[in-house]
Parts: structure tokens; sequence; C-alpha cells
């Protein structure tokens, strides 16, 4: 049986300061959000209760809403509440949460700089993001690039940006793989659709420098906790002729956690001794309440 569309749920959704019945937590479909992407958010994870990293997400809300040339008209004090508030109405331990902001319906056309900034965040049950990861995911090449980082706000966690990301994955489950790696406009490695990637090579992490896409917080998080472990980690340009001189791969991000990679276009990889320590560090970090 398919699960019932988001649309079409039980629940509470958090939207401009109140809690309004799952179902009628709508938008007009003259919404400037809707029309010209003018819409920022956050995808987070909730542990034992509590939402990991739910400080930094808020910030990175607001940076993202800042970036598009509007103010989020709640404070990051006032978006953690919303948040664990959220969360609490679920009555889930474990929950995945969105937030999203974004310019409302009072005036069409290209420039609204006046419209309404709205602020709506749901949770819900959520597992992992793919399916058997522990075997290992299977990645094709991006047909599209990250784009330079005088094309788009590319620190923004921004609608529009997730384009690309859609068009690529799309066609690379249409080609049997669970997701495709992008490369930049330069050509190097970038990131997945919708995470972060990490390679192993020698028991030191590479990992592209965050210069054109979105630098994670799961991505921090993993660096701090390899450099805590003694692992070497090296930022740096990746080039797609690499690929095949590392042993282990993985992505990192809020939905994904730390998912192994099994192959990327017919170059296979396997998790092994980097990949599970540092999945084993980050279950322990999240699942201890109020991780810092
Ligand atoms: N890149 C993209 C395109 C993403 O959508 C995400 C998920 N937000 C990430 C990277 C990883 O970011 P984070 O670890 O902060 O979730």
């Amino acid at each position: 049986m398919s699960e019932a569309p988001y649309h079409d749920r039980d629940g509470w959704i958090w939207k401009n300061g109140e809690f309004v019945p799952w179902r009628d937590a709508n938008v007009h479909v003259l919404t400037h959000g809707l029309h010209y992407a003018s819409a920022v958010f956050e995808g987070e994870r909730a542990y034992e209760g509590v939402v990991f990293k739910s400080r930094e997400h808020s910030q990175r809300l607001h940076l993202s809403a800042k970036l598009m040339g509007f103010d989020i008209p709640y404070s990051v004090e006032e978006i953690d509440r919303a948040k664990a508030e959220t969360v609490a109405r679920t009555g889930l331990n474990s929950a995945y949460l969105r937030a999203i902001a974004w310019r409302g319906s009072e005036k069409m056309g290209v420039a609204a700089q006046n419209n309404r900034i709205n602020l709506a965040i749901a949770a819900w049950h959520w597992g992992d993001y793919f399916k058997d990861k522990m075997k290992g995911i299977r990645l094709t090449i991006a047909p599209w690039r990250r784009p330079a980082p005088d094309t788009a706000p590319c620190q923004a966690k921004a609608a529009g940006l997730y384009m690309i990301c859609t068009l690529s994955k799309h066609a690379a489950e249409a080609d049997g793989y669970q997701d495709a790696l992008m490369m930049d406009w330069r050509g190097q490695v970038a990131e997945a659709t919708g995470a972060n990637i990490f390679f192993v090579r020698d028991g030191v992490l590479h990992t592209p420098i965050a210069d054109c896409f979105l630098n994670g917080l799961t991505r921090q998080t993993v660096i701090s906790l390899a450099r805590r472990r003694g692992i070497e980690v090296i930022e740096r340009a990746i080039w797609p002729n690499e690929l095949a001189s590392f042993s282990e791969a993985f992505l990192t991000g809020s939905a994904a956690e730390i998912s192994p990679i099994g192959e990327i276009a017919s170059i296979k990889y396997k998790p092994a001794k980097v990949t599970e320590q540092l999945m084993a560090d980050f279950s322990a970090l999240t699942l201890r309440k109020n991780a810092a």
C-alpha cells in the first residue's frame, strides 16, 4: 500500500505563528514562491525528540533568506521553539522536519519587494533517505552541473537551485540508479542532488571544497568527527578522472545522514573502516539528547 500523499495526512503544521490542521496548510496558486522560486527551506532530523543542530539550521534559513533578498519575520530563537513544538506535537521520537519560508501572493510579477514573507514548519516520520542504503547506493553522473557562484546564490538552500537536482535525479532513476553525482561549472566533482560527497583513499578523507554548493551541516559534522578520530581530511578540487582511485565513498546530508556509496557510473566502492567508523560516531552523536 502506498503512503498517503503529503497534502492528505493527519496532524498539525506550524504556519505563520500558529498550528493549523495539516490539510489546511495551503498556499494560493498565485504565490510568488511557486512561480518564481522565491522560497528557502531546511531539511532537518530530530533524534530522540530533539532537533539535531536546530540552531545551525535556523541560522542557515535566515542566511538563505538574506541571500534571496528577504528577511524572515521570526528570530532564530522563535524558529527553534516552533520546530521543537512541531516535533513534540507529532509525538514522534525520530522525525524529519521541513521549515520553508516564501514570498506570498500580494503581488505577481518578477518583482515582489513587499510581498508577505511566510514561514511554515512540518514534521513527519521519514526513514532512510535511500532504500537499502547499507548495500551501497548506486550513482550515475548528472547531466546538469552546479552553477558558478556568480550565476546563483549557491550557499542559499533555495528552492530554485533544486530544479537541476530534480532533473538529474529523475534522469538517474530512469537509468536504474538511485542518485546522480553532479559536477560543477568547472567540471570538478561537486555533490549529489541532495547531499555532499566524501571519498577515502589510504585512510584519508577527500571532499570537494564547498565553493559553489551547500557546505552541509552534516558535511561539517563529519569533518569534525573525522578529525577528532585522527583521520586526515583534505578539502580540495577533485576531478572525475580520480574517481577510480578511491576505495570508499559516501554521501552526507540531514536526510541522507551517512549513506555509503556502492557505485558511481560503473566504478565500484566498498564501505570499509573509515565509513563504518564515521557512521558509528555519527550515530553516537545523534542518538545522544541535546547533541552539540
Ligand atoms: N547539498 C544539497 C543540494 C542538499 O540538498 C543538502 C541537504 N540539505 C546537502 C548538500 C547537505 O546539507 P545538510 O547536511 O546541511 O543537510
